[in-house]
This record gives structure tokens, sequence and C-alpha cells, in this order.
């Protein structure tokens, strides 16, 4: 491994109610860092745990001051506790894994290897993975959209188990459920992403914590990162389009029973006219949307992401 002890890693991991993983994940995890990294911290993110996880992470930290700990009140997501663990972050390179020992930790190293070819994020691809078909199916056709709609190609958008530079964690902000599209995120922002195939074992304790009902969050999830990357900045673009349609195909509509009106030939109220009607009348409610976009965007402090900014002498 040419990349042998080149970097500090900080490793993030959320858990929820994972009591019985969270041992046998730190000896992993340490055994394997000890050899490869110049130095690692492992900041465990409690999400608001019931069970007894959190005296076992805070017992860790007694013994092994490279253990981080934070603990949320109450269960706040997987986004939230990523997101708390990547500002909490201080090495060169930052992984995230799950709790539950269903990643591998002994992938890392190959991952790490790949981004040292020249990527800002390595995503794993569970390529065998070992999750029941309610879990797989969904995520299968979740990954078909996401890739298609997004352009990223990634065969496995949403594995716990990714490699980032420090940068892409302190740029990106992950909030709601936006964890399952980490990639779209940066992605955007102009980070060259990758994916590396990686072994997956079955969940030996514990229950899932996700189940196929959310696939139809992720759909919503999707449509808003693609809303929020592509047209934040051009709302109007987006919504004035629509708003375009529907006020042309209703005043083409209305056009015409003027004209029969004109030249005399009468008016009855037709159904025709009624969606006319309606459509002129949606296309500035959803025109005022557009503005009202607008002006919520002209009030964002714009930020960007650079690959250089050398300006003084
Ligand atoms: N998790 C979390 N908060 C939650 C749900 C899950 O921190 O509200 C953690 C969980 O403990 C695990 C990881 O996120 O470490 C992935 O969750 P899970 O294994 O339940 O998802 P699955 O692998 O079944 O998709
Ligand atoms: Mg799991």
């Amino acid at each position: 491994m040419d990349s042998t002890g080149k970097y500090f890693i900080s490793v993030v991991i959320p858990f929820y109610n994972e009591e019985e993983s969270l041992v046998e994940l730190y000896s992993r995890l340490t055994s394997m860092l000890q050899q490869f990294s110049q130095g690692h911290e492992l900041i465990f993110v409690d999400d608001g745990s019931t069970d007894g996880s959190l005296s076992i992470v805070s017992t860790l930290r007694e013994k092994d001051r490279r253990v981080k700990v934070i603990a949320f009140n109450r269960n706040y997501g997987k986004s939230p506790a990523l997101s708390q663990g990547f500002a909490a972050a201080r090495g060169d390179l930052v992984v995230t894994i799950d709790a539950d020992l269903q990643d591998d930790p002994d992938e890392i190293p190959g991952m790490v290897a790949l981004l040292d070819e020249g990527y800002d994020l390595i995503s794993g691809w569970k390529l065998n993975r070992k999750d029941p078909i309610t879990k797989t199916l969904p995520s299968k056709v979740f990954n078909f959209f996401a890739s298609l709609i997004t352009g990223i190609k990634l065969h496995d958008i949403n594995c716990g188990l990714k490699v980032y530079r420090k940068e892409v964690v302190k740029r990106i902000k992950v909030y709601g459920e936006l964890h399952r599209v980490i990639p779209v995120l940066a992605g955007w922002e102009g980070f060259r992403i990758s994916e590396k195939e990686v072994t997956h074992s079955e969940r030996k304790y514990g229950k899932s914590k996700y189940g196929a009902k959310r696939f139809l969050n992720g759909i919503f999830d999707l449509m808003t990162v693609m809303f929020i990357t592509r047209r934040s900045t051009t709302p109007m673009h987006f919504f004035g389009r629509i708003a375009f349609l529907f006020l042309s195909t209703g005043g083409l509509i209305n056009l015409y029973f003027l004209l029969q009106w004109v030249f005399g030939k009468g008016l009855h109220v037709r159904p025709l006219m009624v969606v006319g009607l309606i459509m002129i009348v949606i296309s500035i409610q959803i025109g005022s949307i557009g503005l009202l976009a607008e002006l919520y965007s002209s009030n964002i402090e714009r930020v960007f992401s650079y690959r250089k900014y050398e300006i003084d002498d």
C-alpha cells in the first residue's frame, strides 16, 4: 500500500442502539488504523440510544482518548449524527462506517488507495449485499433512478462506508435524511467521486433502523437535492417555465373564445373555457411562487468551493 501512514484519519460512527457491536467495531477499527494511519480518532456519535450503547463508548473513551463521544439527547437521525461528526473531525481523511458490523473496517485501506488515485470521495459498493430483498430491491430501483437523474454514476449511493477528503465533509450540508444522497451533494460541489466494491455482512445483532417504507422518502430526497443543487440560484427558470406553459395554453384557449365573441358567434360557458381560466389562475400562482423563491434566493450568502484561491502577493 503506497499510502501507508500518510494520513491522520477520523472515523465517524453514527449509532442508535447498537450495544452488542460497539466493542468489536472499536477493536477492529483500532487494530487496522494503528497499522495503516499516521494517527486516528474514532468519533462515536450516539443518536439518542436507549440501550447501553452510550455507557459502552464512554468506557472506551476512559481507556483510549482517541475515542471521541458526541451523544444526542434524543434520536435525531443518521444525517444529523453524521453532520455533527463531520464538524468535529480533525483528520486529513474522514471515514464513515455503520456501527452494526455490516461494513468491514479492513476495506478502508483499499478505499484510501483508490482515493489517492485522484478522488475526493470514495463510496463503498455492496456488490454482494446481505440484506433481505425488501431492502435490496427498493434500493436497486433507487440507485438506478438516482444515477439516471443526477448523472452521478454510482451503483450504491447510500452505502454507509465512505472515505472523504476533509474538504468534502466540511463543505456539504447533511441534514434531514440527506445522508442517502451525499454523493450527489458532493458531486454538485465539483468533488471527484468514485466507488469501490466492499464486502458486506449480515446484521448479527439488533435490528435495522431503516425499512423499505423509507423508499418513498428517498425519492423525495432525490427531488429535493436535484432542486437545491440545480435550481436554487435560478428558481424562476424552473417555476417560470411551468407558469409560462400554463399561461400560454390557458391564454390560447380563451383567445379562441374571445375571437368567437368578437365575430358575433355568441358566448356560452363551456368546459374548455373553464379549463382555460383555471390554467391562467394556476400560472399566476406558480409564477408568484417562483418570484418568492427568487426573493429568498437573492438573500442567501453564496459560498463557493475553490480549487485555488491565491490573491495576496
Ligand atoms: N442509525 C443512526 N440513527 C438512526 C438510525 C440508524 O445513527 O436514526 C445508525 C445505525 O445505528 C447504523 C447506521 O445508522 O450504525 C445504519 O443503520 P441500519 O444498519 O439500521 O441501516 P441498514 O443497514 O439496515 O440500511
Ligand atoms: Mg445496517
